[in-house]
């Protein structure tokens, strides 16, 4: 049985005393279920304060990126070393917004992935489709394409350790959602790719999320599907009730 993960993405929002009151918010009440997972992915500045505020609990600390090497001449960069470092155990990579705005590409996607692993830090990597590959019926290419640079020259375990999330382009911060039919027909697909490129026991292993407005109306019809694992969650997960109900659909 596979654990449910809920993680949410703050992208570049919240000041040190609103990242303390969501904390304070959440802190006591976030279920230790073994059932499913909470992750909150911080800016930079907040990470080392979020993982001493969350010590003993069921909260894990995620990066929204990284560099993939370990030190050196790379002015404004953070690198896996350094997050781990600070006790931070999940890094996002390759979110769409990286790859529309910072020139991510899926080359750089993989050196992160497999960086990521190799200091120890579980990469939630991001693929999805845009509204011009979805209309051209193209997301099933797009996607599994994605996948495997991704995931290139990663061992089997490291694959199966590693969290994918399908985000369509068009879904995210735009109230649009993908059908949860849809969602898990891409979900199904990535597992799929997981296990020709690797095995059986690696695509039952590894998690796969849905990102996309997702809200705490629409969770649970996601999470009922089989291939959908969990959700990466950007706008919803800003306010402390909000995120709170989406880890308890997880439950
Ligand atoms: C995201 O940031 O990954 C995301 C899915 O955002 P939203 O939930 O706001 O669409």
């Amino acid at each position: 049985m596979r654990k449910r993960v809920i993680a949410g993405n703050w992208k570049m929002n919240k000041t040190a005393n609103e990242v303390k009151k969501f904390v304070e918010s959440i802190r006591e009440k976030v279920p230790a279920s073994e059932k499913v997972e909470a992750i909150v992915c911080a800016p930079f500045p907040y990470l080392a304060k979020l993982v001493e505020d969350t010590a003993n609990t069921n909260i894990k600390v995620a990066a929204q990126n990284m560099h993939f090497e370990d030190s050196g001449a790379f002015t404004g960069e953070v690198s896996p070393v350094m997050l781990k470092d600070i006790g931070v155990t999940h890094v996002i990579i390759g979110h769409s917004e990286r790859r529309e705005f910072f020139a991510e590409t899926d080359n750089t996607v993989n050196q992160k992935t497999k960086a990521a692993h190799h200091h120890g830090l579980v990469p939630i990597v991001c693929v999805g489709e845009s509204l011009e590959q979805r209309e051209a019926d193209e997301t099933v290419q797009h996607v599994r394409n994605q996948v495997t640079e991704a995931l290139k020259g990663l061992s089997e375990e490291e694959v199966s350790q590693t969290i994918i999330a399908y985000e369509p382009i068009w879904a995210i911060g735009t109230g649009k959602t993908a059908s949860s039919e849809d969602a898990n027909e891409v979900c199904r697909e990535i597992r799929q790719v997981v296990k020709e490129l690797t095995s059986e026991d690696a695509a039952e292993k590894v998690i796969i999320q849905y990102g996309g407005s997702v809200k705490p109306a629409t969770i649970d019809e996601l999470l009922s599907q089989s291939d959908v694992d969990g959700a990466l969650v950007g706008g919803a997960s800003l306010e402390a009730d909000s995120f709170l109900s989406l880890v308890e659909a997880g439950t």
